[in-house]
């Protein structure tokens, strides 16, 4: 850890006070929630750490039908509280277990989480499938769908302002997460995760997003529009396993080849797909 710089630790009351704080370190300070990230990286900019857990922002409350989470809950609070759990048929929960072990998912944030947004994350990967927006506050308040914030430059916006929490909306369906990394507990090598909503037998709409390409989680709309308005089954799941190796962007890394990643991507959707297909007709 390359901490010999930092000098002061603030701990932040409220929103206003982290924002000050951040903005009179300029460009100097950094916020801290569970440090999982931050104080394993090079600190060697940071004067002051902003500790911003302790502002309220740590609810899971479910809302408009969906749960909106505070910025600073931690992945086991989510894990744990019982509006994430009743959340689309428990795909928070299969989510968080995905994430590493507990010992870091007790301290690792879902605010962390995004902000980090590591493109081998399990979260990335499922906020955007599931349709999250994120609101904060910075000079202005702000909000954008998880998906939007990905495209463009997210990082600078966090450099100023504090992210306050994740909604993710109702779906009348369920969903499935699946990820394949070399043990149990490591990071994924691919990502999948994957939302049907069936009624009379037929899929009406399709969320799909795969993960750890080696780049981070993108949604295949072309996937989608080819699963809407069919049946699902074998004959179904075999077409569109063979359509993600066609068309999923992948590449190297020093983990897994594109080769392996392409296969790897199609079966992952193809798994998620059954398991969301078997959840949204239960
Ligand atoms: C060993 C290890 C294994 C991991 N395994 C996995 C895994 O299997 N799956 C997975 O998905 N992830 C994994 N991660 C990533 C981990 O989940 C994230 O790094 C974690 O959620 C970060 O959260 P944090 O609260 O600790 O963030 P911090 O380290 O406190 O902060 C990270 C960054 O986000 C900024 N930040 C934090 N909160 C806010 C906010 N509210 N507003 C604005 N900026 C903010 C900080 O300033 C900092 O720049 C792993 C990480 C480690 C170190």
């Amino acid at each position: 850890m390359d901490g010999g710089r930092i000098h002061r630790f603030h701990v932040a009351r409220d929103v206003e006070e982290a924002l000050s704080l951040l903005s009179a370190y300029g460009g100097k300070g950094a916020l801290l929630a569970g440090g999982v990230d931050l104080l394993r990286g090079p600190l060697a900019r940071v004067e002051g750490l902003i500790d911003i857990t302790r502002m309220g922002l740590s609810s899971v409350a479910e809302a408009r039908g969906g749960v909106t989470v505070g910025a600073t809950s931690t992945l086991t609070q989510i894990l744990e509280s019982p509006a994430a759990r009743r959340y689309v048929r428990g795909i928070l929960v299969e989510v968080m277990r995905a994430v590493a072990v507990p010992p870091l998912r007790n301290m690792a944030t879902l605010g962390g989480a995004l902000v980090s947004a590591h493109p081998w994350a399990d979260l990335p990967t499922a906020l955007v499938a599931l349709g999250a927006e994120a609101r904060w506050r910075g000079e202005k308040e702000g909000k954008a769908p998880v998906e939007d914030l990905y495209r463009g430059e997210f990082r600078k916006t966090f450099r100023t302002a504090v992210l306050i929490e994740v909604s993710l909306p109702p779906w009348d369906g369920a969903f499935a997460y699946e990820k394949v990394g070399r043990t149990r507990y490591d990071i994924a090598l691919v990502n999948a995760c994957c939302g049907l909503g069936i009624e009379d037998g037929t899929i009406r709409w399709a969320r799909v997003a795969v993960g750890a390409r080696p780049d981070r989680g993108e949604r295949l709309p072309e996937i989608e529009a080819a699963l809407v308005g069919r049946e699902p089954g074998e004959k179904l799941w075999t077409e569109i396993q063979e359509l993600v190796e066609a068309r999923v962007e992948v590449g190297d890394d020093r983990r897994a080849g594109r080769a392996w990643r392409r296969k790897t991507a199609g079966v992952l959707v193809r798994r998620a797909l059954i398991r969301a297909a078997r959840g949204a007709a239960a």
